[in-house]
């Protein structure tokens, strides 16, 4: 995977909003995804399955000759805050010839194909933005595009590649009640369904986390599926897919070729790093929560935006008047481009919840992140493993604390207007702890975290 960073000329920057703006593609790179060996060993390892099962009564060969209707394979999972978790990189490849001879289902060339002869076949789905992020935080889901058995698993593969490997992936194989087969391929390490070869899922079923083991430059979903004659098919109806396979999409919502969507807006504490080498995670300095005196820097991840088309970013303050309002048109075509903007601390001339607002594609995404201004809980949740008894008296700070013994925490001291007081670490015991406290009389904002927990305290020092 490589970065391109471009710095935008047509962003100037206006009165004293952006101090620095920039951004533009990430180029999610090709490889063959199964060496044909791999290839020929699933096909051999299916046989055998489907043989096993059907004695076994547990596969009807075939029951229906309805194809199935698909449904997206990839899902943003529950802890994903992003709007969506995916853009699209490779369709099939119908051109049989090679290299360099590509035919997708719609006569473009969004596919790839080999010198050694290889031609693309499956649909390659990959995570955006933040795919080693996501993929270690369990946020890109891989379901069932449709119902049927499991016909085999593969688990156990190393899922951090990102160049050409001839190891084998992490799959589920599925197959409908006409005898086609989907299957899903790249998936993480030991993220797959619990079930067992020989048991039913239920589209939109989970099958697994988005990977990238095997034959893959990142994580992404290989998603290929065969008819019951265990041809090749390609989902996408279209003036290009000529197979008798294709005489209907087999989408139930066929998506367009392309998917112009803002995949996330979000705010970060410093600029995001989204190439830290072969299978380490990005940095992400996600930050929703700043303090007086920070500058925040706002990012828009984007894929498939057509060339010349508005980009629009307002940033707004609390009371909703526009801080900032500047639009680029895009000036390529990329499947996946992030922008960004760094606004300086003095652009936040009022506390309170802020505002990004980035229109893209037909589309617009808010995002919300506090300035100046702390969240703290009103009422301490319970089975908390702290609570800070208010008010502070005579200079003396009670912490009643019933999580694991001696713990290290962060504890920082802020005033009501968001500046950092003092800080420090602290080891809690079990029970009451006293710490020494000798900030000015007033309001104050304590905040405690640690690896697994954050929570801040209003507090009252007489
Ligand atoms: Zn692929």
């Amino acid at each position: 995977m490589k970065t391109k960073i471009l710095t935008l000329g047509m962003l100037t920057v206006l009165q004293f909003a952006a101090a620095q703006t920039g951004g533009g593609e990430f180029k999610f790179q090709n490889t063959e995804c199964l060496s044909e060996e791999v290839r020929a060993s699933i096909q051999k390892m299916i046989k055998a399955n489907q043989q096993k099962l059907r004695m076994e009564g547990k596969l009807t060969s075939k029951n229906t000759l309805v194809t199935p209707l698909f449904t997206w394979p990839v899902k943003k999972s529950a802890s994903a805050s992003y709007n969506e978790v995916w853009s699209i990189s490779n369709y099939v490849d119908h051109n049989a010839g090679y290299p360099n001879q590509l035919q997708d289902y719609n006569c473009g060339t969004r596919t790839y194909d080999t010198s050694g002869g290889y031609n693309h076949a499956g649909i390659d789905i990959f995570t955006w933005p933040f795919g080693w992020y996501q993929m270690d935080n369990n946020q890109a889901e891989v379901i069932a595009a449709a119902a049927g058995t499991i016909i085999a698993k593969s688990n156990g593969f190393y899922d951090r590649n990102c160049a050409f490997n001839s190891s084998n992936w992490n799959a589920v194989y599925v197959q409908h009640s006409d005898g086609s087969v989907a299957w899903y391929g790249h998936l993480k390490n030991n993220s797959l369904t619990s079930k067992s070869v020989g048991q039913s899922v239920n589209a939109g079923e989970y099958l697994g986390i988005v990977g990238s083991s095997g034959n893959s430059t990142g994580p992404h979903l290989h998603f290929e599926v065969y008819n019951s004659s265990n041809q090749l098919v390609d989902p996408y109806q279209g003036t290009c897919n000529t197979w008798p396979s294709a005489t209907q999409s087999w989408w139930q919502v066929q998506k367009n070729y392309n998917n112009p969507k803002i995949n996330a807006v979000s705010s970060h504490s410093g600029e995001v790093v989204l190439n830290n080498g072969c299978g380490v995670q990005e940095s992400t300095f996600f930050k929703n929560q700043f303090n007086s005196g920070e500058g925040v820097y706002i990012y828009a991840f984007l894929s498939d935006i057509a060339v010349g088309s508005p980009v629009n970013i307002q940033l707004l303050r609390p009371d909703n008047s526009v801080a900032y309002n500047q639009s680029f048109n895009m000036p390529q075509f990329y499947t996946a481009s992030y922008w960004y903007w760094n606004f300086i601390p003095a652009t936040f001339n009022q506390t309170g919840n802020w505002k990004a607002q980035i229109t893209a594609g037909g589309s617009t995404q808010l995002h919300t992140f506090s300035y100046g201004v702390l969240n703290t809980a009103e009422e301490v949740p319970e089975g908390s493993q702290i609570k800070i008894v208010s008010p502070v008296r005579d200079h003396e700070l009670l912490i009643e604390y019933n999580g694991k013994s001696n713990q290290e925490f962060t504890m920082e001291i802020y005033s009501m207007e968001g500046k950092l007081v003092t800080s420090g670490k602290v080891h809690l015991r079990k029970g009451i702890n006293k710490l020494p406290f000798h900030a000015p009389t007033g309001n104050y904002i304590a905040r405690m975290t640690s690896d697994i927990y954050e929570q801040s305290f209003k507090i009252l020092n007489y």
